[in-house]
């Protein structure tokens, strides 16, 4: 669960410079965004996000949580992770982390996983394919523990 008071990780104090320099005020509902989704261990839709702040009195509108995720897309502090559910959803880019999803069909339950092997595979792949290789994307698709 969300920590209540935390150090600002490196991320957020780079997403925060960022923001500055990008000529965003600092505080308010931008920085209250930021620092949930610092918290996370996977990505939020823009309606967890709502609930969320909400839960600690901290409510932000649904449109400005969007137009927030979309300035932070544009800056490229967050991925935009698409896993063929209704809704996107967000997490932070850490230049020392990197994972994958696990997606329940049923409920929806989005699950982080990584894995070095399948690192050093893509890796191996992406050198012997005529293609300059950025990024990929692994997610897999079945039941959550729960709807098992
Ligand atoms: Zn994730
Ligand atoms: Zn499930």
């Amino acid at each position: 669960m969300a920590k209540m008071k935390k150090k600002e990780s490196q991320w957020e104090t780079a997403t925060n410079e960022r923001l500055a320099e990008a000529g965003f005020r600092r505080g308010g509902a931008r920085a209250a965004v930021v620092a949930l989704l610092d918290e996370q261990s996977c990505a939020l839709s823009a309606y967890e996000i709502e609930e969320l702040l909400a839960a600690r009195e901290r409510a932000v509108g649904r449109a400005s949580i969007y137009r927030i995720l979309e300035q932070l897309d544009e800056l490229g502090v967050v991925s935009k992770v698409e896993l063929g559910q209704a809704q996107a959803r967000y997490e932070p880019i850490r230049p020392d982390h990197h994972h994958h999803h696990l997606v329940c069909d049923k409920c929806g339950a989005v699950i982080a996983f990584d894995d070095a092997p399948l690192e050093r595979a893509v890796d191996s792949i992406s050198k012997r394919v005529d293609f300059a290789v950025e990024g990929h994307e692994i997610v897999l698709h079945g039941l959550c523990a729960d709807c098992r």
